[in-house]
């Protein structure tokens, strides 16, 4: 198999097939067979840029978010059905059906994540704004608000070779949701499983011309095509991560650069949880699993495990025999727990970084040398014993906490009290995740908040969420993947924070009108459309932003409060007793219910005949602002704020809500949602 490169929406590949010639041979890590050849580089890289940034720039740009969304969604649909030839090809890189669960299912349901996170989340607009509105002035004639939009430069995805999947999915949906046209370059030693799901991709016909382009071998100059609209997306060791990152022309533009790194996590068992609790279980099920799951090569996989001092001897004991339980061999049989390495090269950088750690460092289980494998041959694949560590004094050593040996290797090392156990893990310089196996309140929360600033996610597991909880190492699409310090940096890589990486978030100051006109959304200040027609009447495409109607006012007697005081069986003492309600320092007496001033606005505004409105679904934003006393006056304002669409049949109408009382002060203020038919629906 030949691995070509996508080019400006062409398949290139330079090279006569050999490695003579310059191509590389990538090697199955269950027997050392070729799988496929690439070549070392040959594709013109300034033509890709240029074409991403003149074609595919446009192409994906002109698209709406829930535009984009949409796209992913049938894109995540369309690999779903590839699965299979995806999972064959996956094994020979020494994955096992579980780790292909990870690796290729997980990259799927990554876009499917995200398609959904955009439908949902995102508007149907090529901008989005972020944050609320900013009062500039004191009369409100000054706002201000964030908007963001997606750069016009190309996004270059530089990945790891451990999940070629779901490494390169994982960044791809943020970046084409965002509106950004992606170079892949996939790591070469997995290079053919990327390739595979890259070529399912193009073939699929469903991402715009020019939206996407892979780049299989070297980068060649491509870093120095690149400025200040593009961005860099590396996962990988820290040593590639500052090359790149000190590149002459990337620090000049200042480029963007992301980076996933390499770090060296923790998981630490409390010192409440002795042998024979069901959180000393956890730890040892927990540690043994991340050590074996993708052989180790998880860049969230637990390196350190720290144990109080008193159970360091049963937490090896423990380790040693459920280690020992591990079948290491083909990928391909059900009956193996741990394939192999992804190819020699990586068993012997791994071995070279255990020699390195067993210098702080004695082996408590396994042979780094040796390995008994199961339906394949040690020889030509790239097998390795899972290996563990003990270290006895971590407070003094160094390589313990700073070098990664990227395989089924942990370090186990013994701590005095919980301060001990956070300095240790603080050790790490910055990881992506730390995991905590505590059912002791103090111990837990000290453990929490010591190590939350060093690390980008931390996994609290006990009795309580053992079953349901993803365990120690794999992140949920909407939370922070990525870590602080050593392990990259501390982007934010999860959920729509992940997509903002993508775009420019611009500060937008002007008056309400030009803000509500460029935004699509009203803003408090702009004007007000009164059409004659009660809003109600009206389908959702009908509605125009800023239509408003202003109700007449209704009085709220002490009578009113009284009723809803025993209709609803609130009958607190705000409302209920004079003196009381005096004595606080909020009321000047007795005073209408909250609930009372929403229940009587919507008397006000709704027009109750069968219409397009069709359900509320919700408040946002509500406060109340000044009380209402009995005698009290109150209207309405209603203006139809933002509309999106949601389904062919209705969509989302954001209505702005005001409530004064007869001087003209505001005593309640919200957002109501509703969900309106369109107008074919509603006809
Ligand atoms: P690597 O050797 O640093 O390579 C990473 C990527 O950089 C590969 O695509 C590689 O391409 C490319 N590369 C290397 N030198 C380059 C250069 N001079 N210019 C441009 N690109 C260059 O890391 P790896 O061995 O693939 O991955 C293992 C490491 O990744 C581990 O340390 C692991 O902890 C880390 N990792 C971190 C995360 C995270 O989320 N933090 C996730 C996964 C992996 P070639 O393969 O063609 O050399």
């Amino acid at each position: 198999m030949k691995l070509a490169s996508y080019a400006r929406d062409s398949w290139t590949f330079s090279g006569n097939g050999t490695v003579a010639d310059g191509l590389i041979e990538l090697r199955s890590a269950i027997d050392g067979h070729v799988v496929a050849v690439a070549s070392r580089g040959g594709v013109d890289v300034a033509e890709m840029v240029r074409y991403a940034r003149s074609t595919g720039g446009p192409n994906i740009r002109r698209l709406t978010f829930r535009e984009r969304a949409d796209m992913l969604r049938a894109l995540a649909a369309y690999l779903n059905e590839k699965k299979p030839s995806l999972y064959d090809l996956s094994f020979e890189t020494g994955a096992t059906r579980g780790d292909n669960f990870f690796d290729i299912d997980g990259g799927i349901g990554t876009l499917f994540s995200y398609a959904s996170r955009g439908r949902r989340e995102m508007p149907d607009e090529r901008f989005a704004l972020d944050g609320p509105l900013e009062p500039l002035s004191k009369g409100g004639t000054f706002v201000g608000r964030h908007v963001m939009t997606p750069l016009y430069g190309v996004a270059v995805h530089v990945n790891a070779f451990n999940f070629p999947c779901w490494g390169m999915l994982e960044k791809l949906s943020p970046a084409i949701l965002a509106g950004m046209p992606v170079i892949v370059k996939p790591a070469t030693p997995t290079a053919y499983v990327a390739h595979a799901v890259f070529r399912c991709i193009v073939e699929s016909g469903i991402l715009p011309a020019g939206s996407v382009q892979m780049i299989v071998g070297s980068v060649g100059d491509l870093l120095d095509h690149l400025n200040g609209q593009d961005v860099i997306s590396f996962t990988g060791s820290a040593d590639t991560s500052l090359l790149l990152r000190n590149h002459a022309v990337v620090a000049q533009n200042s480029v963007r650069f992301i980076a996933e790194r390499d770090s060296l996590n923790a998981a630490v068992l409390g010192k409440d949880a002795r042998p024979g609790t069901p959180e000393f279980d956890l730890f040892i099920r927990e540690v043994a699993r991340e050590m074996t799951v993708k052989c180790g090569q998880k860049c969230t996989a637990i390196r350190r495990a720290l144990v109080p001092a008193e159970f360091l001897e049963p937490a090896e004991a423990a380790l040693v025999e459920r280690l020992g339980q591990v079948v290491v061999g083909n990928p391909r049989l059900e009956s193996v727990r741990m394939g192999a390495l992804a190819g020699q090269p990586q068993r012997s950088e791994v071995r070279a970084r255990i020699a390195e750690l067993s210098s702080e460092a004695v082996v408590a289980y396994g042979d780094p040398e040796h390995c008994t494998v199961t339906g394949a041959d040690d020889q030509h694949g790239a097998f390795l014993s899972p290996i563990l560590l003990r270290c006895e004094n971590p407070q003094n050593a160094t390589k313990v906490h700073g070098v990664e040996a990227f395989g089924p290797v942990a370090t186990l090392m013994p701590y005095e009290d919980t301060e001990d156990a956070i300095a240790i893990a603080r050790r790490g310089s910055g990881s992506l995740v730390a995991s905590v196996y505590s059912y002791d309140d103090a111990i837990a929360n000290e453990l929490i908040l010591g190590m939350a600033p060093y690390h980008g996610r931390i996994i609290v597991i006990d009795r309580d969420c053992a079953k349901e909880s993803t365990g120690h190492g794999s992140p949920l699409p909407p939370l922070v993947h990525g870590g602080p310090g050593r392990a990259g940096g501390g982007e934010e890589l999860g959920g729509l924070r992940g997509v903002f990486h993508y775009m420019q978030r611009t500060a937008l100051q002007g008056s309400p009108e030009r803000l509500s006109s460029v935004t699509r959304c009203w803003l408090k200040g702009a004007p007000e459309k009164e059409t004659g027609v009660h809003p109600f009447r009206r389908s959702f495409d009908e509605l125009e932003v800023g239509e408003t109607i202003h109700t007449p006012p209704r009085t709220v007697s002490l009578d009113d409060i009284e009723h809803f005081a025993r209709f609803t069986g609130d009958q607190f003492y705000a409302h209920m007793d004079e003196e009381a309600a005096k004595a606080n320092p909020f009321f000047p007496g007795r005073v209408a219910h909250g609930y009372l001033i929403l229940s009587f606005a919507a008397g006000l505004f709704v027009d109750p005949a069968v219409g397009p409105v069709l359900a509320n679904y919700g408040l946002d934003g509500l406060r109340f602002l000044k009380p209402v006393s009995p005698g009290d006056e109150i209207r309405v304002r209603l203006t139809v704020k933002q509309k999106t669409p949601r389904k062919p049949e209705y969509g989302e109408v954001r209505w702005d809500v005001e409530v004064t009382n007869r001087d003209g002060e505001v005593v309640a203020t919200y957002d109501l949602l509703t969900m309106n038919a369109r107008a074919h629906a509603s006809a």
